[in-house]
């Protein structure tokens, strides 16, 4: 049996061997990861995790039309209201219409822990459909719901059969797995069992791009080609989403978000993907280039693409190098985004003092391990002395950061960057990363970073007014790992 006629994909900690802790060298790292080999060594005390429910929701949650019932205890649920202001804000740096998210929460109390929560799971559904007249719905499952052993799979093919739509289960437990990104896998095979068809035509000038919430900055890049993209999935429609095999190819922002989907989606409905890291930095935005071209049959307008854009590029390049050679940079991020971002700061002459990723996947779906973004990165930026993998335990960031004094730190999460000024360094929030993508992200990456470093001033001083819970003797501790 394929793997996607199973209800569940198998989770990261298993089938890509990932990792939550690692203290070493980025080129240690990645002999492990050659080897497929744990490192010896692994954190001893765990302060805090996060479940795979956050990245399922960040797919789910944002499908225009769609409805998402959380079959959950409504602690589970607790960072939702966010979502409405992400999609309105992505919708409008994209140029389409916002929606509202439309989610409901089943509330599992004690009683359907014991006795199953089919039949609260059952009303759930039925009132996301009086309430929001759904295209589809996703059941998001829990703990509570994977503990007690909820047949979720049949109630979904019972209620699709019921209403018309597709039910798409997405089982994403937190306690299944120690890697959270886990979650975008779990919604992706959703998708791709319960909505994805066969291709009724093929579209040849139709280029997937799997990535998050944000703006429209690869219609300008695949242009040069005389190609389009295919946002998916946050944004996108069930029906845009169900038609994803008709694309001429497919390619993410982030290996970590997409090499899933754009595995099976190869496999299951012969769509290419690019064999290349994301299009971040100069050297991988060529190589990238170079992939696409060639799936696409437009190889020769590649080159010229590359040597016109190099010479466009470079008289402001120069000048930010000017600016910025020589700054010190700590990444903060998860695995593969950090990977961009260090071949970003590499481009604009910057050090990278160190880097922590927030787990680490030994392996990527169907592909060659050397062929890995780490050791893209590895080749571009050169070995990273300072590299930890580190699932955001605050008792040993706090440490990390210290140690290696950075001018300015590049994160993902707005909680690094509270965490930053606090220590008097400026961050860069890279929340959105679509923006840094292609020749001119790089530029605007340079931008960027140079009116961060004017903030330094108002940090330094408010690093003056803050205290930490830790002390001296505490902070001089080496990190347990045994
Ligand atoms: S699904 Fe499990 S790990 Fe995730 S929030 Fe609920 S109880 Fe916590």
């Amino acid at each position: 049996m394929s793997g996607i006629a199973n209800a569940e994909v198998e989770i990261r900690d298993r089938r890509l061997k990932s990792i939550i802790s690692f203290q070493g060298k980025a080129s240690e790292l990645q002999e492990y990861s050659e080897q497929l080999k744990k490192p010896d060594k692994d954190r001893c005390f765990s302060q805090c995790s996060d479940c795979a429910q956050g990245c399922a929701a960040t797919v789910c949650y944002n499908v225009r039309g769609a409805a998402v019932v959380v079959h959950s205890p409504m602690g589970c649920f607790a960072n939702t209201p966010q979502i409405h202001e992400q999609i309105k804000n992505s919708a409008a740096g994209r140029g389409v219409e916002a929606f509202k998210a439309q989610i409901i929460c089943g509330n599992i109390s004690e009683k359907e822990t014991i006795y199953g929560g089919l039949k609260k799971l059952r009303e759930a559904i039925e009132t996301a459909q009086e309430r929001f007249h759904p295209s589809a719905v996703f059941i998001q499952s829990s703990c509570a719901a994977g503990i007690v052993g909820d047949d979720i799979e049949s109630l979904a093919d019972e209620m699709a059969q019921e209403l018309g739509i597709p039910i798409i289960p997405v089982f994403c437990e937190g306690f299944k797995s120690k890697i959270w990104s886990s979650g975008f896998d779990a919604a992706y095979h959703g998708l791709l069992r319960k909505v994805v068809r066969k291709p009724e035509k093929k579209q040849e000038d139709l280029v997937n791009i799997f990535n998050f919430l944000g703006s429209d900055t690869f219609t300008p890049i695949l242009k040069k080609l005389g190609l389009r993209p295919n946002y998916l999935v946050p944004l996108a429609d069930i029906d845009t989403i169900a038609r994803m095999s008709e694309a001429a190819c497919s390619t993410q922002i982030c290996e970590t978000l997409g090499t899933y989907i754009v595995d099976v989606l190869e496999k299951e409905y012969g769509v290419p993907k690019i064999h290349a890291p994301a299009p971040y930095g100069i050297d991988w935005t060529d190589q990238w280039y170079r992939e696409v071209a060639r799936v696409t049959g437009r190889s020769e307008m590649a080159e010229q693409l590359i040597r016109d854009e190099h010479e466009r590029i470079r008289p402001e390049l120069e000048e930010l190098k000017k600016d910025l050679s020589g700054k010190k940079v700590y990444i903060y991020a998860g695995d593969s985004y950090a990977h961009n971002m260090a071949s970003l700061v590499t481009d604009l002459g910057m050090e990278i003092c160190g880097i922590t990723t927030l787990h680490h996947d030994m392996r990527t779906d169907g592909k060659d391990v050397k062929k890995s973004t780490l050791n893209e990165m590895i080749r571009v930026a050169g070995d990273v002395e300072n590299f930890t993998v580190c699932n955001k335990q605050p008792y040993e960031v706090i440490k990390l950061i210290r140690r290696t004094s950075p001018d300015f730190m590049i994160v993902r999460h707005m909680n690094m960057t509270i965490l930053g000024g606090k220590l008097g360094i400026p961050c860069l929030l890279e929340g959105e990363i679509n923006i840094s993508a292609g020749y001119d992200g790089l530029l605007l990456m340079g931008r960027r970073i140079r009116d961060l470093l004017k903030a330094k001033g108002i940090l330094s001083t408010l690093k003056e007014y803050n205290t930490f819970p830790y002390t001296d003797w505490w902070m001089e501790q080496e990190e347990e790992y045994i």
